[in-house]
């Protein structure tokens, strides 16, 4: 299992050739989904997100309504308090809108450790969405190949996928 972050980058960005290919193999066959489940939880179970943190340094976060009068409630803002100081529009034009971010990650990332975590975004409750998201497993591979390049969760996760359905 890797988890050094600047290995997980090479490996993710050398690999994402082969990834993307994964991914369409997955598409193309109907794997039962319930293994790849277990893999993920697995690595999920060892890999120490409160070490890592990465996706809280290098991933946008949007925010939806919901989490929106959640994060609001949380600090004592109004909705539109919360959206005025805490979040900005996305770069690839979603139509959520993401939390700020400073140079060293999301507005809310202290160290490693998450200043609202208790209140934090669903998306953030999730990720990276292996084993939790919205929409089909299928549909979720999409950003796979992209979050493997800095989640060691999804690297380690789709290298024993591969194995698991022997991917050459
Ligand atoms: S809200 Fe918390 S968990 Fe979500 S990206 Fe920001 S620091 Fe990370
Ligand atoms: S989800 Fe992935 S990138 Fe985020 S903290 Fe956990 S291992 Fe690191």
């Amino acid at each position: 299992m890797v988890t050094d972050l600047i290995q997980i980058r090479r490996l993710g960005e050398k690999k994402q050739g082969e990834n993307e290919r994964f991914r369409r193999h997955l598409k193309r066959h109907n794997f039962p989904e319930l293994r790849f489940r277990r893999v993920a939880e697995e690595m999920e179970s060892n890999i120490d997100c409160r070490a890592c943190a990465n996706c809280c340094k290098v991933a946008e976060t949007d925010v939806t309504k919901r989490d929106v009068a959640r994060l609001a409630r949380y600090l004592g803002l109004t909705p539109d308090q919360f959206v005025d100081q805490y979040t900005t529009s996305s770069a690839f034009e979603q139509k959520e809108p993401i939390l700020r971010r400073r140079d060293t990650g999301c507005i809310f990332l202290e160290g490693n450790d998450c200043s609202i975590y208790e209140a934090r975004p669903d998306t953030c409750r999730d990720f990276p969405h292996l084993i939790r998201g919205a929409g089909s497993f299928e549909s979720r591979m999409w950003q796979m190949v992209d979050r493997a390049t800095y989640c060691p969760i999804v690297y380690n996760s789709l290298e024993e996928f591969k194995e698991l359905v022997k991917f050459k």
